[in-house]
């Protein structure tokens, strides 16, 4: 046993150290806190971590490799915290909306639920660098037995019986909850997902669990019948979609999340008392609002159109509503999207969920760098590895050739990508081909 053991760690021992410290030379700093930019920076890096930042030609580089990066503007690597890679799965699909995402700036990405046996692998790819991808991280649905019948989840739990898997399980009141969420911890998941149709009893026990387990809980912002305000006062980490907190005005809840009745705008009152209490308690239990806001702006206009579309829950003009007021009293918000662009796009979604946060709510444009950065890695429980330019942290960040606070779609002025430390130059993306993108 000893022998083994001394064998592997003079393996490990082979292993060459990291590559030299690298200085990033002269651009100007945005490091996701909120901060001010600094014109003139030096980033310096070794291995896969921030050694050091401050005005160039300050920093103790002895036999770091130098970068010029004068002129260009870094701000840490972007966050998508709404995606799902794996319904149903689909490897070639995945991969190729990794690489997009990868190349146009975001360094992690938080997976909504999906089959976790494809997302899992998918995520070691990602960390070990074998793919050009953003770190994922990801959870396990749990939502109630109404659920289940909803195809996706067959799609993503092929091969066992439905509502059973350990990263899509069906609850109710005599599922034995804690060893729901023993299972999920066996699926290396961050977090459950609460989905659908579960009681404010129900959510509450799950939480309580998941969090005693040390997961972390991305709850919808409305469950049914669970009510917006009973995932809030469960202490959920994060709800998704702003505008199904929109739900609390209606005096009335749906039974079932199957019911997808959109929101009766007509109760809404401009700043609407009802939407503020909601936000003051998600200040209060530091909850956080991966917004999805995009989503609804783009597509009301083509599901419109579309007789066999699902009806979405809001309109474009109540969610811009909705996040403006929560943006105002500073709930943090994250960029998530939930939807997919075409092949024939060359940058990720998660553009579009910045340019909507700047154009439409009218965030500061640093507010929303912070959003898409240091928020997306609270969404993800990664606040303390990433998501700012910060000593100690992943070097995780972008190098932009335009400055994005004069102009947010100068996000797409994309020259060079760090995640880990390791350089991903937008020269070297290859587009992503319609084939790859084919769900066949
Ligand atoms: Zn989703």
């Amino acid at each position: 046993m000893i022998r083994i053991l001394s064998a592997l760690l003079a393996g490990l021992a082979a292993i060459p150290a990291t590559a030299a410290p690298v200085l990033y030379s002269g651009a100007t700093l945005i490091d996701g806190t909120g901060a001010p930019a600094r014109a003139r920076q030096d980033l310096l890096i070794d291995g896969e971590r921030i050694v050091a930042t401050g005005p160039a030609g300050t920093l103790k580089a002895d036999g770091a490799k130098r970068i010029d990066v004068s002129g260009r503007t870094i701000i840490p690597g972007l966050v998508d915290s709404h995606v799902h890679l794996a319904t149903p799965p689909n490897s070639t699909r995945a991969r190729a909306l990794l690489r997009r995402n990868l190349y146009g700036g975001v360094t992690m990405v938080r997976d909504m639920a999906d089959d976790l046996r494809s997302v899992g692998e998918l995520a070691r790819e990602a960390r070990v660098g074998e793919i050009p991808a953003p770190d994922i991280y990801y959870a396990a649905v749990v939502a109630g037995t109404d659920f289940f019948k909803d195809p996706r989840v067959a799609a993503i739990s092929a091969g066992v019986p439905v509502g059973t898997a350990p990263w899509a399980h069906a609850i109710d009141n005599n599922s034995n909850i804690a060893e729901v969420i023993t299972l999920v911890r066996g699926t290396s998941a961050t977090a459950i997902k609460i989905y659908a149709d579960l009681s404010a009893d129900l959510v509450a026990k799950l939480t309580a669990e998941a969090h005693r387990q040390g997961l972390m809980v991305w709850a919808h912002s409305a469950v049914f019948p669970a009510r917006p305000a009973d995932g809030i006062a469960a202490r959920v980490d994060s709800v998704s979609h702003i505008c199904y907190l929109a739900y609390q005005v209606e005096p009335d809840v749906h039974p079932s999340y199957e019911d997808r009745t959109p929101v009766d705008e007509r109760l809404l009152k401009p700043n609407d008392p009802v939407m503020a209490g909601l936000f003051r308690d998600i200040l209060a239990n530091k909850i956080l609002i991966d917004a999805t806001g995009s989503l609804f702006v783009r597509e009301e206009g083509p599901r419109r159109k579309d007789p066999k579309a699902k009806p979405l829950r809001c309109t474009g003009k109540a969610v811009i509503d909705f996040t403006k007021q929560a943006a105002a009293m500073g709930v943090p918000i994250s960029t998530g999207t939930d939807f997919t662009l075409p092949a024939t796009d060359a940058f990720p979604e998660v553009h579009e969920e910045l340019l909507f946060l700047v154009r439409d709510v009218k965030m500061p444009p640093l507010q929303v760098i912070r959003s898409a950065t240091l928020m997306g890695a609270v969404a993800a429980g990664q606040q303390k590895e990433r998501g700012s330019i910060e000593p100690g942290k992943l070097a995780d960040f972008v190098v932009l050739k335009a400055d994005p606070l004069q102009d947010m779609a100068n996000i797409r002025s994309v020259e060079t990508v760090v995640k880990r430390g390791r350089a991903y130059p937008r020269a070297d993306y290859v587009p992503v081909s319609p084939a790859e993108l084919s769900r066949d």
